[in-house]
């Protein structure tokens, strides 16, 4: 699967798109590294794949 991920800084919330504003929250996925799981936040209106530094 070939998608891009962004790295998001949080500041007080995530909640809202940085890329197209849409203001309703994200979808979550889960990808396997190494050792460790990262926890993915899809953007539902523009699918952009954001990663805000969870690890599970
Ligand atoms: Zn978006």
């Amino acid at each position: 699967m070939d998608y891009e991920v962004k790295d998001v800084e949080v500041e007080d919330e995530f909640k809202i798109c940085p890329s197209c504003g849409y203001e309703d929250g994200f979808h979550s996925m889960f990808k396997k590294k190494k050792d460790i799981i990262k926890w993915l936040f899809i953007c539902p209106a523009c699918h952009i794949v954001f990663d805000i530094g969870f690890a599970v």
